[in-house]
């Protein structure tokens, strides 16, 4: 469907360089490989820059930097240390425009959702643990002083590039570790624009080293002997290939991996409410999101109801270019990514699920998927188990709220869940009998830096935010 508006269309540009280095020791340095790799705009597959493809030996040196900063950063009063992680934060807020045009143009969500949330959520995060660093003992209230675990491997995919990295590095430095940090191949940049507020906010050398590269460059990290802890955001199945490599190692481990989280629409709920929360649950960030509302389960009795308000909903939804602000659908963010999409969709009409799309023109370049939903799925289809990581919702019914439980929790996942219904108690005990480590009710994908997040079963252990997030970060708590 054709939308008559005007395009609005950011103007800021970042900033680029052609070509960035890795930022080891608090310096700009040339990969050991001599290798560069590109990062493209998935929205018309142009070229943005060139980044350094870090190998093991760069890993290396930026293991043995962290080393040599730990030295100092934890020997630093908590409070020096504090101001410190605050001017990242206000650097952050400071250089917010541009931070948000940036993530949008490396990996194509829609300026709307950098600019309004991941930007500063990421900087809310440096806030919050800056706060908590000359505050360690009374959060925890240890019986020892709070002790940081040392050089932190912090490995974090592309769906929310800045943020994820802001989870990681900004709990890990309160208490007094320092950081190897390794971004997706797909969306370096944010990573390498925080190494250089990292460097202007002059913190010591060290603390913070960012080493771009790919898969071989996480696993090198993984191994190094020298790294006290690993930090993984990513796929269940690297998690595993993580856990495995590091068991008996003494390392510290926490793993923030996929989900297929259930969104549970109850017949008493506010339904026009609901079908916003059901959008917002699938369609934020093209569905590349782990906390995703990718299996909507509704009370039989409303399932017309809520699908002819959804099929009317995702009509109006605009799908293009990130950068305009009217943009609700951005690209999505990879070929590879595009790929796994069809190849589920495909599975879910040969396995006899019914698709419904929006009708929209798709732009001739970059990588496009509309906003779908899937139903008459059984929950033996593939794209009622598998994560597609993409705007597609699988739409399963059920009669009771012990069913809708026993339905929700049939998965290997555990990461999130969403409870819709205008009744408080039934609110309750539905979130009650969840196994998710977030459980969102009559909202869907709402953040804090204070509250904890992260999974249950294949989604991960460990948590991330709030005090629980500091726990991770210390050797004791
Ligand atoms: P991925 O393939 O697991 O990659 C995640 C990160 O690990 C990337 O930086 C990747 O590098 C790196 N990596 C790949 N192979 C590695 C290995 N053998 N050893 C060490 N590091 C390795 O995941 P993705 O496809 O990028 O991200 C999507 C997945 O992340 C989804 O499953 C999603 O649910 C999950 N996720 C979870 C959360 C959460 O908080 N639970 C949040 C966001 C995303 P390259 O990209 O450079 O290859
Ligand atoms: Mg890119």
């Amino acid at each position: 469907m054709k939308f008559a508006y005007a395009p609005a269309p950011e103007r800021v540009r970042p900033q680029l360089r052609e070509r960035y280095g890795l930022f080891i020791d608090g310096r700009w340095t040339a990969p050991k490989s001599e290798r560069y790799m590109e990062t493209i705009n998935p929205a018309d597959e142009t070229r943005i820059a060139e980044v350094a493809y870090g190998d093991a030996q760069d890993v290396d040196r930026a293991v043995r930097a962290a080393r040599k900063g730990f030295e100092r950063w934890s020997k630093l009063s908590p409070a020096d240390r504090a101001k410190l992680i605050y001017r990242i934060a206000r650097a952050i807020t400071e250089r917010s425009r541009e931070l948000a045009v940036l993530e949008s143009l490396d990996g194509g969500k829609p300026i709307r959702e950098s600019r309004d949330f991941d930007i500063p959520t990421s900087a809310a995060h440096f806030f919050y643990y800056a706060g908590w660093a000359d505050k360690l003992e009374w959060a925890l209230r240890a019986q020892r002083a709070p002790e940081p675990i040392g050089v932190c491997g912090q490995i974090v995919p592309w769906n929310f590039p800045l943020l994820m990295a802001a989870w990681k590095v900004a709990p890990a430095l309160a208490c007094g570790n320092t950081v190897v940090l390794k971004p997706a191949e797909t969306t370096p940049l944010t990573a390498l624009a925080l190494a250089q507020i990292v460097e202007e906010a002059d913190l010591p050398a060290g603390v913070v080293n960012v080493v771009t590269g790919d898969g071989a460059t996480g696993a090198a990290l993984v191994d190094h002997d020298g790294v006290d802890k690993i930090a993984f955001t990513g796929s269940t199945e690297v998690g595993k290939i993580i856990q495995r490599r590091i068991a008996g190692k003494g390392k510290r481990l926490t793993l923030e991996l996929g989900g297929k989280a259930a969104n549970v629409v109850f017949a008493d709920a506010a339904l026009d409410q609901a079908v916003e929360g059901i959008v917002q649950g699938i369609y934020f960030n093209q569905g590349h999101v782990c906390c995703a509302g990718s299996r909507l389960l509704v009370e039989e009795s409303v399932h017309d109801d809520v699908v002819e308000r959804l099929t009317n909903r995702i009509r109006t939804l605009r799908l293009g270019d990130p950068l305009d602000k009217n943009t609700d659908i951005g690209a999505i963010n990879s070929r590879v990514q595009l790929e796994k999409i069809r190849e589920l969709v495909r599975a879910g009409i040969e396995q006899g699920a019914t698709l419904v799309q929006a009708e929209c023109e798709l732009p001739a370049r970059g990588f496009f998927f509309p906003a779908s939903f899937f139903t008459n799925v059984h929950p033996s289809h593939r794209v009622a188990r598998e994560e597609i990581f993409g705007p597609v919702l699988a739409v399963m019914t059920f009669r009771t709220p012990d069913e809708a439980i026993d339905k929700a929790n049939n998965t290997p996942y555990g990461l999130s869940a969403g409870v819709w219904t205008a009744q408080g108690s039934k609110n309750m005990w539905v979130a009650q009998h969840l196994r998710a480590g977030v459980v969102w009710c009559n909202t869907f994908n709402k953040f804090d830096p204070s509250s904890p997040f992260g999974g249950y079963k294949e989604s991960g252990f460990g948590r991330e935010g709030g005090v629980h997030g500091l726990r991770e970060y210390l050797k004791h708590a």
